[in-house]
């Protein structure tokens, strides 16, 4: 049975009616870490891991959810005099559902089930691609047209202010705006999109560490305070600077004494790893795969000493990834503490790449790492076989 046959027979044993299906990509940052929030620049990829929705609109005001990963069920009424955070996994679809009513998108009551295959809390962004579908059925159901980008937008206002993290733009937009075969380099400040080829000499592996340190989402915060910090103290020195995006590596390096040590690392990363985006950019126009992969591994080094949101896990990881024949470069992707390596390997090295990393890391420490190589997809939409 097809994929989205399936998911309809499944929408029957819970809801009744005739559900529409979308679905909603998970998405590997390929450089970029942290930058979003700081007006920078990242260089995401979606994947074809993905939360799919069946849906169907329902004639009152409630929004009625199943998620086949964790097998919940939970209800909201639209028309409720408040809508206050569970603490749980509802508030990634519920918080879309409350930010589009209060952007204007006035909806109708709505049964949805999803599945989805991105892992979660892997650093693939499952939360983001829960958001989007959710809310791609949502204004579809209602009769709205979608617009990616207002709707990444909305579902970042969910995840910052429903759900408490205040994540940047990254996950949700490339989740509504990725493009099959290519890579997006997004300015965060302004919202453009620009493609990135990935030269068929490469492909973009991924493999899961298999950790995930709690710690993720008060580190997370607490480093967005620092940029905050940063921006502010510089200020002083540099005038109307908005957000890290505005100090380049010469300001802040004669600035230095105006921050503490913990702060200027902080704002190293992000100053250093939006020049190594713009470059990495330029690299991947140009089939320029060697400097790609310096970047990445530079990259890597920053996340670890500067902006310290690895681990001892991803690290091994790290350090095995490139030390392998044919890779350009590897390094940690997504929010930190764990999760998930990207690396870029050459196209005919790929099988013994991922054979060689997987023994290696569980002869280092135990985890059997899984792990596969992508083809970029396109953004959300309707679910097609
Ligand atoms: P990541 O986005 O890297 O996967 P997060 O911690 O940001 O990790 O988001 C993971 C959380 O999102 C899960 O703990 C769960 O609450 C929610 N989630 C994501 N996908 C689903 C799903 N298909 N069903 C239920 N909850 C989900
Ligand atoms: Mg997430």
């Amino acid at each position: 049975m097809a994929a989205s046959e399936a998911l309809r027979a499944r929408f029957l044993d819970y809801f009744q009616g005739e559900p529409q299906l979308f679905r909603a990509p998970g998405r590997v940052n390929l450089i970029g870490e942290h930058t979003d929030y700081n007006d920078g620049f990242v260089m995401p990829a979606a994947l074809e891991y993905q939360a799919d929705a069946a849906a169907a609109r329902r004639a009152d005001r409630m929004v009625r959810i199943r998620s086949l990963n964790n097998d919940k069920f939970a209800e909201l009424d639209l028309d409720a005099d408040e809508h206050t955070p569970r603490g749980d996994w509802t508030d990634y679809a519920f918080g879309v559902a409350v930010m589009l009513e209060r952007a204007g998108k006035h909806l109708a009551g709505a049964d949805i089930l999803v599945s989805s295959s991105v892992p979660v809390g892997s650093g693939l962004s499952s939360s983001a691609a829960l958001e989007v579908v959710v809310g791609y059925a949502l204004l579809s159901l209602a009769g709205h047209d979608v617009d990616p980008v207002e709707l990444a937008k909305i579902c970042q206002q969910a995840e910052n202010d429903y759900v408490g993290m205040r994540c940047g733009i990254m996950d949700q937009f490339i989740s509504c705006n990725g493009v099959e075969g290519h890579a997006l380099m997004i300015d965060c400040r302004t919202l453009q999109g620009s493609t990135v080829p990935i030269d068929h000499k490469a492909r973009i592996v991924v493999a899961n560490s298999m950790v995930h340190h709690a710690l993720a989402d008060g580190e997370y915060n607490r480093r967005r305070q620092s940029c905050e910090e940063g921006v502010r103290l510089l200020r002083t020195a540099l005038g109307e600077i908005r957000a890290l995006r505005d100090v380049s590596f010469e300001d802040l390096e004669e600035n230095r004494d105006a921050l503490s040590d913990v702060t200027y690392r902080r704002c190293r990363h992000i100053v250093t790893e939006n020049e190594r985006v713009l470059q990495a950019a330029d690299a991947l126009q140009n089939a320029d795969l060697e400097t790609f992969g310096r970047l990445m591994n530079a990259s890597h080094a920053s996340m670890r000493d500067d902006y310290e949101i690895s681990c001892e896990e991803v690290d091994i990881l790290v350090d095995i990834a490139q030390a392998q024949k044919g890779v350009y470069g590897a390094r940690m992707t997504g929010g930190g503490f764990g999760g998930c390596v990207v690396a870029l390997v050459a196209a005919g090295d790929v099988e013994a790449f991922m054979e060689n990393v997987r023994a290696a890391y569980r002869e280092a420490t135990g985890h059997t790492s899984e792990i596969f190589a992508c083809a970029p997809k396109d953004g959300a939409g309707p679910l097609r076989d």
